[in-house]
């Protein structure tokens, strides 16, 4: 029996997607060859790079002027790269959203090249909401805010748009799981692995005319301008997790796009939410205007239940649902591949969970 994957991330993939990329890394294409030992350069893989950012490209309804990237190092390596290639080399200054975790790894590596002002910054309360009403000082170079925050699950719900820098988001764990308007922002990336496909691919939205603006020498890789000259084939790109990202990107618009899972994803959420909400012997984390469709943060109201609770939840065949150290409690991720009924199932484990213990 599969199980109900609630993983954080890497996450679930659909099923089909799963088996069709087995198939391939046995014979790919018929040509009697892994999809994992043939040439990147070959044209049945030079197909799958094009059609992967034409698929994107089609279901984020990506205007022109931008260049779809994939690229390694995980949106890790970004917070590096989009200092390095947005920030002007002499006087740099960016604005950041403090939001968590994610946000402050950003805020470390952009200080590397710059001054940082963060505006909006919600660690008095341990990240549970989405700051508000702040002002963007002028003079910046752009403005960096992470969509979604996967450990703390709240999810920013209207975005703010800087009026005279550029902005830059970190979508990483809810890229594609709604409809946003990408001419708003200059560059999106994330990594691969929340939403998309499997580890080991970053994908980069970048507004081209941005670029060589800094001042600053780039090295090579580090340059996204290099990833645009050479079609994301500057260095040998991860082939597998592009592959299975392609694959992921066709399940999605055989199922009706983002709008489609955006419904789902509301559907899943609403589910979980009104649980939490109703059965006093959980509560959530984050604040409900700002909490996340994607991750669902909750806490036990009475310790004692961890084990009966836990003993419940694991004989349903629920898996990865304990909370991040830094939250406690429970993290429910429910990513675009998660079934309705898987939440049903956790919701049911939830209520088995009150029956027993009132
Ligand atoms: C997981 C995550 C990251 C880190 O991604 P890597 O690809 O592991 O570097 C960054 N930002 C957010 C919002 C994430 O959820």
């Amino acid at each position: 029996m599969k199980a109900h994957n609630f993983s954080a991330g890497p996450c679930i993939l659909p099923q089909g997607v799963l088996k069709q990329a087995s198939d391939a890394v046995l014979n790919f294409d018929n040509l009697g060859l892994s999809l994992i030992e043939i040439s990147h350069r070959s044209k049945n893989f030079v197909a799958v790079v094009e059609k992967t950012e034409a698929l994107i490209k089609e279901l984020m309804g990506i205007p022109a002027g931008y260049s779809v990237l994939f690229l390694q190092g995980g949106a890790s390596l970004e917070f590096v790269m989009v200092a390095m290639n947005l920030m002007k080399e002499e006087g740099g200054k960016a604005a950041y959203m403090d939001t968590g975790t994610w946000a402050n790894k950003a805020i470390k590596e952009a200080k590397r090249f710059g001054e940082v002002t963060v505006v909006g910054n919600s660690s008095d309360k341990n990240y549970n909401y989405i700051p508000k009403g702040f002002s963007i000082p002028g003079g910046m170079d752009y403005f960096h805010c992470t969509s979604n925050n996967t450990i703390y699950g709240t999810q920013v719900k209207n975005f703010v748009k800087p009026a005279n820098c550029l902005n830059v988001c970190d979508m990483s764990s809810d890229i594609m799981s709604r409809t946003v308007n990408v001419a708003d922002f200059d560059l999106i990336y994330a990594g691969a692995q929340k939403n998309m496909g499997p580890a080991g691919a970053t994908v980069v939205i970048v507004k081209d005319e941005i670029l060589g603006e800094t001042g600053r020498d780039l090295p090579s890789y580090l340059n996204y301008q290099t990833h645009i000259d050479k079609d994301s084939m500057f260095n040998t790109p991860p082939v597998f997790a592009i592959y299975v990202m392609m694959l992921t990107m066709q399940w999605l618009k055989d199922n009706g796009g983002i709008s489609w899972v955006e419904g789902v994803n509301q559907q899943k959420a609403d589910l979980l939410y009104t649980e939490i909400d109703r059965n006093p012997l959980f509560k959530g984390t984050a604040e409900v205007e700002d909490r996340s469709n994607m991750n669902a943060c909750f806490l036990l109201t009475n310790e004692a239940l961890k084990e009966p609770f836990d003993a419940l939840w694991k004989a349903a065949g629920v898996s990865g649902i304990n909370g991040h150290r830094s939250v406690g409690g429970y993290r429910a991720s429910m990513y675009n591949a998660l079934p309705l009924e898987s939440v049903a199932v956790l919701v049911n484990a939830m209520q088995e969970l009150e029956k027993n213990h009132r």
